[in-house]
């Protein structure tokens, strides 16, 4: 490790580093008499990683029998320290694969991780190593400085072949570029983050130095993870009859095992696999690219605003379309179904609210009686059929001399009302002299042989200044007085209250 190399990856911004449930896993398990409670409460803080505690010991890797259901009760199927190194692999990979894509092929590199790290298990066990879990921990972290040197050279990896299965030709590769292997970078960074030093040593793979007697404890947990990334490579590459050569003098060399027992610990391994990968939630093919688990995620997010922005939409068409139906269904009351016009409920209403409003308001209203000419006899001659027809007409005659704010309903038989709010006598004369000119020009196309002409008699009643009314039906009187006035001098003709009145008076 040179001093350069070390600066180098001190100031990496990305180096890989542990979450802080991981650095508080890691001083704790630090302490001689772990109290339980606070390692309960770390797990705790973190409920994706208690829940896969959990998980742990309910899996098939810890046959118990029972279904375990806490936390406590997980401590104690797993024991303290194994429950520790859980954690901290946990926490670790969940920091580490999502990290940078680079020249470093990432979706290999955590195959190989967990792999190795189930290799180790299962070695520690047949070496009878005490402390399991931590063994798996160095076996999943044994190429930690790969990870390390991507960032700090991301071109370190692009040159080399891919797939970059094979783990001798890294080593060489680094070391021709660089002096140095990933096996040192990943010891020199699990001593910067405190892991225990067994780690370190084992992750250096220096089993064979001489400071390390052969045999004891330490050196076996070494040879386990050393042996266990040759074991992942049958799982990763195409193996030559050289390499399993290879792999069994290793085995042999470093544990003591044999052949037999090698195939036995690799069968064990194909068993454990699919198991491990479920409870670290590992789909390699989505670790592969992390942008496209983030793209489906913004995809299916995308598709459930649509989906609820067509909701709403359609709530509101169908709001819109009750609305719409709801308003015609008043109209049509409103309506009489003759002629269209406002019935006489209506027409009675209308006329209540336009002289309340005159009243309050201190406005003009004038109210014009209709009545149709000899009505009577169109329907002696023609039939009642056509009389309706020429009633309708009539009708819609009347309706297309008013304004908006006028309102016409239709009395009874052939008689209607115009309601003209605002308006002063004169105005309606004027709306009277342009109905009667009206009616005088047309003629109503009742059938295709018949065109028939009628006239109508009109009577005005204006409640305004020079002729103040307090009650509506003694306008609606002189207005039909005056029709009657306009009848009996011969029809076609309007008359108004105050004509017939001083014509009273004189
Ligand atoms: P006048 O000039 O005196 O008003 O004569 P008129 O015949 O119009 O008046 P009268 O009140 O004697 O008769 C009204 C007629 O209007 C009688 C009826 O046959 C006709 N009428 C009333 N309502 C309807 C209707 O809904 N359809 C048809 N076809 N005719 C109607
Ligand atoms: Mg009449
Ligand atoms: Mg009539």
């Amino acid at each position: 490790m040179t001093p350069e190399l070390e600066t180098k990856l001190k100031s990496c911004q990305n180096l890989p580093s542990p979450p802080t449930i991981a650095i508080q896993i890691i001083s704790l398990a630090k302490e001689p008499d772990i109290d339980l409670g606070r390692i309960l409460h770390l797990l705790n803080c973190d409920p994706a990683l208690a829940s896969k505690i959990l998980r742990t010991a309910n899996s098939p890797i810890y046959p118990f029998g029972k279904t375990v259901e806490s936390l406590r009760q997980a401590l104690v199927v797993l024991g303290l320290n194994a429950t520790i190194s859980l954690a901290l692999s946990f926490t670790l990979v969940q920091s580490l694969q999502t990290m940078k894509e680079g020249g470093l092929d990432y979706s290999l590199y955590w195959k190989r991780a967990l792999i190795a790290g189930t290799a180790c298990r299962i070695l520690g066990k047949v070496c009878q190593v005490t402390e399991i879990e931590e063994v798996y921990l160095a076996g999943l972290l044994q190429d930690i400085g790969m990870l390390a040197l991507d960032q700090v050279f991301p071109d370190l990896y692009v040159t080399l072949p891919s797939p970059q299965s094979n783990h001798l030709e890294i080593l060489a590769h680094e070391n021709q570029v660089l002096g140095i292997t990933h096996e040192e970078v990943g010891s020199w960074l699990l001593t910067q983050w405190n892991f225990p030093d067994r780690l370190g040593l084992a992750v250096s793979k220096i089993e064979d130095s001489p400071q390390i007697p052969i045999h004891n404890e330490l050196a076996t947990f070494i040879s386990c993870v050393s042996l266990s990334g040759s074991i992942a490579e049958i799982f990763l590459r195409e193996t030559s009859e050289g390499d399993i050569q290879r792999i069994k003098t290793e085995a042999q060399s470093l544990l003591g095992l044999s052949p037999d027992s090698l195939i036995e610990i690799l069968e064990s391994m194909k068993t454990q696999l699919p198991e491990l990968e479920r409870l670290f939630e590992t789909d390699l093919q989505l670790w592969q690219n992390p942008q496209t688990i983030l793209e489906q995620a913004r995809e299916s997010l995308l598709i459930r605003n649509l989906q609820a922005i067509k909701q709403v939409e359609e709530l509101q068409i169908s709001n819109a379309t009750m609305a719409y139906e709801f308003k015609h269904l008043e109209e049509d009351n409103r309506r009489d179904a003759l002629t269209g016009v406002l019935n006489r409920a209506n027409l009675d209403t209308s006329l209540a609210s336009a002289f309340e409003a005159a009243i309050k308001n201190k406005e003009c209203l004038t109210l014009v009686f209709c009545d149709l000419d000899k009505f009577k006899s169109v329907n002696d001659t023609y039939g009642h059929q056509i009389g309706d027809v020429v009633l309708r007409s009539a009708a819609q005659l009347l309706q297309v001399k008013l304004r908006g704010t006028d309102s016409l309903g239709r009395y009874g038989g052939e008689e209607f009302v115009l309601i003209l709010p605002n308006a002063p006598q004169d105005i309606g004369e004027k709306v009277c002299e342009r109905i009667l000119k009206a009616f005088r020009e047309t003629t109503h196309k009742a059938s295709t042989e018949d065109s028939i002409t009628v006239t109508i008699s009109l009577g005005i009643a204006t409640h305004g200044p020079e002729q103040v009314y307090s009650t509506l039906s003694d306008l609606l009187r002189d207005a039909d007085e005056a029709v009657y006035y306009s009848k009996i001098h011969g029809g076609n003709r309007f008359t108004t209250s105050s004509f017939l009145k001083a014509e009273q008076l004189a």
